[in-house]
């Protein structure tokens, strides 16, 4: 089989008005990025403001193997399998982020025949929705440092600063730094620190705005630092808030692309799954759900980071009713769940399989518990055996979950025709979603609600540091907000060495930070790495391009 660049480079686009078209957008609704990339504008969301909403589908996954179980290659191929089985579909995903593409994963816009194009502008510079947030959080960063370089009128103190430099790039080295060294002029000395993009709270409300004044409002929000007398200092109390949404005009549009086989698909933001809620817009999935029957979209990671902050943060906010989960499961995951080192899941081994398959029915257990209908989705490799994927199917029966055997990476939209009907038939099932927890139960009680019905704990803890910082935000108002759980995504408990469906575990809370401006309170449970760095072989050593300008080595 072809690589992924190679079956990408080899397709016809069509080019994006045709696409608009398929689903009623006029040409002068798109702002265009080129042939084959457009925004949407906004007039098109006031046109379509009143339209009835489509069927909301939500593609998540069991816990998965470093290397990602394929959810956008299955949310892009089950786009495409719905358009083969006539009914109309659009895909809603997040924007890649460079330091995965250089790193050790590689793209975000999906694999094999099920594909999000022009992939190599998708998972490069793409519209430059990157850059404008990436400018948007530093220039908030400068005008803090100028702030107490000018006299420090609010009296901002140095050792406070909560607000970090991003780029969109995996460097290690940025990691924790001093700025403002060289002199009077250059600066008051400080110890500050980058962050991936990604994992801004500018991306986190981007991703949740409802328009350009709610952006302005949330930006304006961000708690930057405190005070020498400990008061916050919130980005509007140094006029930041105007030029950062001046300068994320556009980034707020979504952009819309589409797969190897010409299905819409509108791609918009990307924060991380771990310190933020880790999907796309909430504007680009109303568009998408006022655009098509169905509007297929992906939370990141596993069910219990990506599909728990989907439904408790991005649906209680947006007013989003769900009508279906797909549990995307592959052999190599359930059989890392089992014991299997990363480099041996490839390999049958029917015991470890046995081993790990609990890990699949936590998962369809609690995607149960939000009263939303589940397919189970067996994203099929090509090193799986018959009797694995057969063991596999069995489980689901005997769960009484719905499933399919998908094939959409090796033979595109064809390869999921299944996977489509049964998430049609589950859409026609009744759907009672509820988020699991109520706005008006503490933070401890949500974190205990979540812990305990979601990952299975049997106790949450929580650090002095925790506690201190706890009393910190409930000080700032922060009491009835959303949480959002920083863990790993390899464990379904706070220790990713404990794989499978552990039991009888304790989590530990080790600090809590306000997303004042996103509006949830990030629970660390762990120390999450928000500058991931390069792997020793990073993919970029193998990305390069020929005199022709033609890319290769992207995956
Ligand atoms: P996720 O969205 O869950 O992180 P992706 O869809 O990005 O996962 O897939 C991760 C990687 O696995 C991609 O490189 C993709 O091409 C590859 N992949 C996904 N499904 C398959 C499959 N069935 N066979 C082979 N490779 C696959
Ligand atoms: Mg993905």
């Amino acid at each position: 089989m072809l690589s992924d660049i190679e079956i990408a480079q080899a397709a016809t686009l069509l080019p994006i008005k045709e696409v608009a078209a398929q689903i009623g957008i006029k040409e002068d609704e798109l702002e265009f990025y080129g042939k084959y990339k457009a925004k949407l504008s906004d007039e098109l969301a006031n046109r379509l403001e009143n339209e009835p909403d489509g069927k909301l589908v939500l593609v998540t996954a069991i816990n998965p193997t470093p290397a990602g179980e394929g959810k956008t290659t299955t949310s892009a191929g089950l786009g495409q399998a719905m358009a083969k089985i006539g009914k109309k579909a659009v895909i809603a995903l997040r924007e890649p982020s460079l330091g995965p593409v250089f790193g050790i994963k590689g793209g975000a816009a999906g694999g094999g025949y099920s594909q999000v194009l022009p992939m190599e502008d998708i998972n490069l510079h793409f519209t430059g929705d990157m850059h404008a947030i990436t400018s948007a959080n530093n220039l908030c960063c400068a005008m803090l440092d100028n702030h107490i370089q000018q006299g420090n009128v609010l009296g901002i103190d140095p050792r406070q600063i909560l607000i970090k430099r991003c780029l969109d790039m995996n460097d290690r080295a940025l990691r924790n730094i001093v700025v403002g060294l060289g002199g009077r002029v250059n600066g008051i000395p400080r110890e500050d620190h980058f962050i991936i993009t990604v994992a801004s709270e500018v991306m986190a409300i981007l991703c949740l705005a409802d328009d350009i004044s709610d952006l302005k409002k949330r930006l304006g929000n961000i708690l930057i630092a405190y005070t020498y007398a400990g008061e916050p200092v919130f980005a509007k109390d140094i006029k930041a808030d105007g030029a950062m949404t001046a300068l994320l005009k556009d980034a707020i549009k979504p952009n819309l692309v589409q797969t190897l086989e010409g299905t819409p698909a509108i791609m918009h933001g990307g924060p991380f799954a771990n310190i933020a809620h880790g999907c796309n817009s909430i504007r680009a999935t109303k568009l998408a759900l006022k655009l098509a029957d169905y509007c297929i979209t992906e939370a990141g990671f596993g069910s219990d980071l990506g599909a728990e902050k989907f439904f408790d943060i991005k649906c209680r906010y947006a007013g989003f009713k769900p009508s279906a989960v797909v549990i995307v499961a592959t052999c190599r995951a359930l059989k890392y769940n089992g014991g299997v080192p990363k480099a041996e899941v490839s390999a049958e081994n029917l015991e470890a399989l046995k081993n790990g398959i609990e890990n699949l029915g936590v998962h369809i257990d609690n995607m149960r518990k939000y009263n939303v209908p589940v397919v189970v989705a067996i994203n099929q490799f090509g090193t799986d055996t018959a009797e694995e994927l057969e063991f596999i199917e069995s489980y689901c029966k005997s769960k009484g979950a719905d499933f399919a055997l998908s094939n959409v990476f090796s033979k595109g939209g064809e390869g999921g025709t299944e996977l489509a009907k049964k998430v049609v038939e589950a859409c026609e099932k009744p759907s009672d979603f509820a988020p699991i927890y109520s706005d008006d139960l503490t933070i401890k009680e949500k974190v205990d609600k979540i812990a305990k019905t979601i990952y299975g704990a049997s106790r949450v803890n929580y650090t002095k540091a925790a506690e201190k910082a706890l009393k910190q935000i409930q000080a700032l108002g922060g009491e009835k907000l959303p949480v959002c759980i920083a863990k790993t995504q390899y464990s379904l408990s706070d220790d990713p060495t404990l794989l499978g469906a552990p039991k009888d575990f304790e989590i530990t809370v080790k600090n809590l930070t306000l997303s004042n401006g996103a509006g949830f309170v990030v629970v660390y449970t762990g120390d999450i790495m928000t500058m991931p760095g390069l792997p020793k072989i990073p993919s970029a050593e193998k990305i390069d391009v020929t005199e022709e300008g033609k890319i290769n080595g992207l995956f």
